[in-house]
């Protein structure tokens, strides 16, 4: 088990948190906007038997990255030399100490992580892998809600290829949102549930185009999600839009 605190986070419903994990003296993804979840996370963070002086960021969205400059700012007025690092494509509203790239090897006094750059739902997306196979996810699967591959930055076809990449090595997932997962059933579930969402597409635009009706991807979304219980049709057309783009190109390709 990787020692984790969930931060509550503007974050996408259904998920009201973000999980900051912590190995030996790194952070991952310190994340709330809110100063009464920061004082939480930096007391968290000052009971660790090992001095924490790293903030690594899985990717640049807020509700992963909320809390990460008050941190650096608080361990340092404690005279810690704290530093944050991300991957170099990490869009980011703080100056960064230094960037990460694929393969990258961070040691952590508790044993050494791999960063693989994992894309398709934010450019510059990392995760973190252990040698044991543990495997700090981001946003690359949720264990509560969905990823959203949201376009133009979200892409389809590079979010399957990372699904894919981390098949044989991930045993077990630590998802920035809810509980922690077993790695290979997962990744074949989320690779399943991509390609059935991508036929109820197919088929949605067939019937729209037999009734004469415009296939847009609002019209898609109503009947693709349609009794879904709990679904946001805008979030709905989102991840329509990711799959009638990833149709196009395999169309043209
Ligand atoms: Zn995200």
């Amino acid at each position: 088990m990787i020692p984790v605190l969930p931060v509550v986070t503007p974050t996408l419903p259904p998920a009201t948190h973000t999980n900051v994990y912590r190995v030996g003296r790194m952070v991952f993804d310190v994340a709330s906007p809110y100063p009464e979840e920061q004082a939480r996370t930096l007391d968290w963070v000052l009971s660790s038997p090992v001095v924490v002086d790293t903030i690594v960021l899985t990717h640049h969205h807020a509700d992963h990255t909320g809390g990460a400059d008050a941190l650096r700012a608080s361990l340092r007025a404690r005279g810690v030399s704290a530093r944050i690092l991300a991957h170099r494509e990490a869009v980011l509203p703080f100056p960064v100490d230094a960037t990460l790239g694929d393969g990258d090897r961070l040691e952590t006094g508790e044993g050494s992580l791999t960063a693989l750059h994992t894309p398709g739902h934010a450019n510059g997306h990392l995760v973190f892998l252990a040698e044991n196979g543990d495997c700090i996810a981001g946003d690359l699967v949720a264990g509560i809600g969905t990823i959203l591959i949201a376009p133009p930055e979200g892409h389809l076809e590079t979010y399957l290829s990372s699904l894919r990449r981390m098949l044989p090595l991930a045993r077990r997932l630590y998802p920035a949102h809810g509980p922690d997962l077993p790695g290979e059933e997962t990744l074949l579930q989320y690779l399943a549930h991509r390609a059935m969402r991508t036929e109820q597409v197919r088929k949605a635009l067939s019937a729209l185009a037999a009734q004469g009706r415009p296939q847009d991807p609002h019209s898609v979304a109503e009947r693709v999600y349609n009794g879904i219980p709990g679904v946001d049709l805008e979030m709905a057309a989102l991840q329509v839009s990711a799959i009638l783009n990833w149709l196009g190109e395999r169309h043209v390709g």
